[in-house]
């Protein structure tokens, strides 16, 4: 595993509570940006992520 700054870890955190936040709501697996579902597939590999594929390529390009 690579190695992570403390911030890195802080941000992981974040996601972590805001997705489990989003299980107790109902809407866990739920794109943050554009409201559609995320791949089951993605979220195996990154549980806490806050958004579909599409928009988190958007945002880093
Ligand atoms: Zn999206």
């Amino acid at each position: 595993m690579a190695q992570m700054s403390r911030q890195q870890l802080e941000i992981r955190l974040k996601q972590i509570d805001a997705s489990l936040a989003q299980w107790d709501a109902g809407n866990y697996g739920i794109c943050r940006h554009c409201k559609g579902p995320i791949r089951v597939e993605r979220l195996e590999i990154l549980p806490e992520a806050p958004f579909c594929m599409a928009c988190q390529e958007g945002f880093e390009s």
